[in-house]
């Protein structure tokens, strides 16, 4: 019944578009006519005046997937003060279709497979809607007014849907540079200086361009999280990031002609890498090299022998009981670049990003049991004076805003800086109360490994903390980005739309 009711709704469009087409033909072509069959047309089924269909190819456009997957909806209501053209189109541009409506406010339900789309009244609309190319755009003049609600959610330009297994996929289709003011205020904070802002802002619009059809299995350029670029709509825009974009409006970074994949992340830890170290492709402009512009973000983790084993047991190594964990191999930069489990049985060796995930770390720039990580006596994690370990701050003493102390247990707790009292280049805690209570006498304990380490991130391109450095120092964006994307040019996006 419902197949039948699409069936009828496709054809009904169909055929509406058909007669105008050959009614406008018919006043183009007579202006009287004698053809029997245009005078049963009914008087109130005249043509609607003519008028221009609205379009959009002179700019990028991109399917952000705001729910798809395991998250699809059962329903979408979509709302515009502007009202909505019903509109077809594709990376390149849109263009208004004969179908039109008044409702401000427009629902999509699942019906047979399909996305249908329903006006205020209940009336069907389209039968399907992205399997047949359609969005829906705000009707607004100007496309800085072009704002729509998405389930309650405001974004700019249009949306459209898709279905699987009987749930709504949720797309905004939306034009790169108001796509590009969503993202910069998640990825970088809003009070960053502005060259750092525009730094961001051409990678965000570079990484967006070079990766149209990145989830394209799921009917989407991009998807929302980090694995893409975190993006949230107009809730994030901020003056100081609309600046930046506008600023750099159509700009993005090249190499060799090409747009690149500009990645980026949080903290380098001292160091960036080659991309080919952490995943597979080698690309030119993403090459490893000491950071002179790192903020330090220090972090700690530590697991029992049997957590480790269990650990390998699970990725399928049989390699027996875990008696260590060592880091055999580093880059000439610092950054670690294999790390070697030893059991009772053999050994397991993990490079490039599984050592990140095998170990569950922020970054490549760590230690294990690495005095070079633990300030103590005698190169122990042990303060034996206050009956706490201490771990993470450097040898120097410098940077102690923020120390890990590590309980015997294996617990691990930030300290601030006040709380420790340093004596001659040994740690020692602060007066009794001031330590964290429940922290126990014992020794650090010989079947835990100890890992601390530097930096939050993949580690290929900007880190972004790097970034803002650079532009407190007074680099502008070009610098910025020609210091961690080596080889690099800004060019214009027109140029290879
Ligand atoms: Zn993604």
């Amino acid at each position: 019944m419902k197949r039948f009711t699409k069936v009828l709704c496709v054809a009904l469009v169909f055929g509406l578009l058909f007669a105008g087409l050959v009614f406008a033909e018919g006043e183009e072509g007579e202006a009287e006519t004698e053809d029997p069959a245009s005078q049963t047309e009914p008087a109130e089924e005249e043509s609607p005046p003519e008028r221009e269909l609205r379009s959009d190819y002179d700019s990028t456009y991109l399917w952000i997937g705001l729910k798809y997957g395991s998250d699809a909806v059962d329903k979408i209501t979509l709302k515009s003060t502007d009202g909505f053209l019903i509109v077809k189109g594709n990376n390149k541009g849109w263009k208004e279709t004969d179908v039109t409506t008044d409702s401000k406010t427009l629902t999509i339900v699942p019906s047979g497979g399909y996305a249908t789309l329903v006006d205020e009244s209940g009336d069907t609309i389209l039968g399907s809607m992205g399997n047949g190319g359609y969005i829906v755009m705000s009707a607004a003049e100007d496309p800085e007014d072009r704002l729509i609600t998405i389930n309650g959610s405001r974004y700019r330009d249009g949306a459209t849907a898709t279905v699987t297994n009987g749930k709504l996929n949720v797309t905004n289709v939306i034009e790169i540079e108001h796509y590009v003011r969503g993202v910069v205020a998640n990825e970088m904070g809003y009070t960053y200086p502005i060259e750092a802002l525009k730094a961001q802002a051409i990678a965000a619009r570079s990484y967006a361009f070079r990766n149209i059809n990145k989830h394209k299995n799921y009917g989407i350029d991009l998807c929302t999280t980090q694995d893409c670029q975190v993006y949230r709509g107009y809730v994030s825009e901020h003056d100081s990031t609309d600046d930046a974009c506008s600023q750099t409006e159509g700009k993005v970074l090249t190499y060799d002609g090409k747009i690149v994949e500009a990645y980026y992340y949080a903290y380098s830890g001292g160091a960036t890498l080659n991309s080919e170290d952490v995943w597979v492709n080698a690309l030119d402009y993403c090459r490893g090299k000491v950071d002179e512009y790192y903020s330090d973000y220090k972090w700690a983790v530590h697991y029992t022998m049997d957590e480790l084993t269990e650990e390998m047991e699970s990725r399928g190594k049989d390699i027996g009981d875990v008696v260590s964990v060592q880091v055999t191999n580093r880059h000439n930069t610092g950054a670690v670049a294999e790390v070697t489990f030893v059991g009772t049985k053999g050994t397991a060796k993990f490079t490039k990003s599984t050592i990140l995930s095998v170990l569950g770390l922020k970054s490549f720039m760590f230690a294990i049991n690495d005095s070079q990580f633990v300030w103590s006596k005698d190169g122990q994690a042990i303060v034996t004076d206050a009956k706490v370990n201490v771990l993470g701050a450097n040898s120097t003493g410098e940077d102690l805003s923020t120390v890990y102390v590590i309980g015997a247990d294996g617990d691990v707790a930030k300290s601030a800086a006040s709380d420790i009292r340093i004596t001659n280049g040994t740690m020692v805690a602060m007066p009794e109360g001031s330590v964290s209570a429940g922290w126990r006498d014992d020794p650090v304990r010989s079947d835990v490994v100890y890992i601390a380490g530097s930096g939050w991130g993949h580690g290929v391109g900007m880190p972004q903390t790097s970034a803002r450095n650079m532009a407190d120092l007074g680099f502008d964006c070009e610098a910025i980005l020609q210091y961690y994307y080596e080889g690099t040019e800004i060019g214009d996006l027109a140029d290879f739309q």
